[in-house]
């Protein structure tokens, strides 16, 4: 009679409570200085949906409109949320060698680096712009673009100044597959994020692309959870009204692999959190 009492409870299936967005863009993809009208927006929009914790990651070609005062301002206006100041580095072979130079001059005033492969071989066009960038592909070896993609990611994380990878596989954004096994070639990379103590990001934003999938890959995150890489979760919002975009679902996802912690950074050091259990009422 016991065994009727009350239905087993999954706990790896009831969602969590998320509470931080590290992957934003107030300027969008043009220089737009920061000011208050820009961003709090993105204050109301975090505290609108629960979210405690956000991070402006700006692309690196556009840090002349970063302003540190107004983040300042920004975060005494809004002293519940906590504000970090961030940025996106590319591997734009044009631009991101004066970004990194920015960043080391500002690095005492940064929480948070992001980094990002958003260059192949073309320096003229990021592979990810939709629908554009997928002529990159066209008439190609997928598995050796994958293998080149892979290469300048684990270049981007040996180089320095990233706390944390962007949309790691983002190599799949228009739905190209690649035919051999990359299992190798994943398992390389994670050991070598790993061996340099990054962490890596949880992306919804592939859910609104051509491939429609979570960044990275369900098989990806099963091994960096293995390897005890730590995450954070990220929406890339290029606009406030796309902060947390699709969260429930995401939220969802890590309850179903088991992750319970996310890791918030500050000044640079980072710290996990445990995520809260949902409580429906
Ligand atoms: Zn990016
Ligand atoms: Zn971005």
């Amino acid at each position: 009679m016991f065994s009727e009492a009350l239905p087993t409870v999954q706990h790896s299936h009831i969602p969590t409570l998320l509470f931080s967005d590290y992957h934003t863009h107030p300027q969008g993809h043009r220089v737009q200085r920061y000011t208050q009208a820009l961003l709090q927006p993105w204050a109301e929009s975090a505290r609108r949906l629960g979210l405690k914790d956000i991070a402006f990651t700006d692309h690196d070609r556009y840090h002349a409109g970063i302003d540190f005062g107004e983040i300042d301002r920004l975060r005494e206006r809004n002293s519940d949320l906590r504000i970090r100041a961030g940025i996106e580095l590319d591997n734009d072979p044009v631009h991101s060698a004066a970004g990194r130079k920015w960043i080391e001059k500002h690095w005492d005033k940064l929480d948070f680096v992001l980094g990002s492969v958003h260059f192949l071989n073309r320096d003229d066009q990021m592979f990810d712009s939709v629908p554009a960038g997928a002529a990159q592909f066209e008439h190609q070896n997928i598995d050796a673009i994958y293998a080149d993609y892979f290469r300048r990611v684990r270049e981007m994380a040996g180089a320095g100044l990233v706390g944390c990878l962007a949309h790691l596989d983002l190599v799949k954004i228009h739905g190209h597959r690649p035919t051999g096994d990359i299992a190798t070639l994943i398992n390389e990379t994670l050991e070598f994020i790993r061996a340099r103590d990054l962490a890596i990001e949880l992306s919804t934003a592939g859910w609104r692309k051509p491939v429609n999938e979570l960044y990275p890959s369900d098989a990806i995150i099963k091994l960096a959870i293995e390897k005890q890489i730590p995450f954070t979760t990220a929406a890339d919002a290029h606009s406030h009204v796309q902060l947390g975009e699709n969260f429930p679902s995401l939220a969802q996802k890590i309850a179903d692999l088991g992750i319970r912690q996310i890791c918030m950074f500050e000044k640079h050091k980072r710290a996990a959190l445990p995520l809260q259990l949902q409580i429906e009422l």
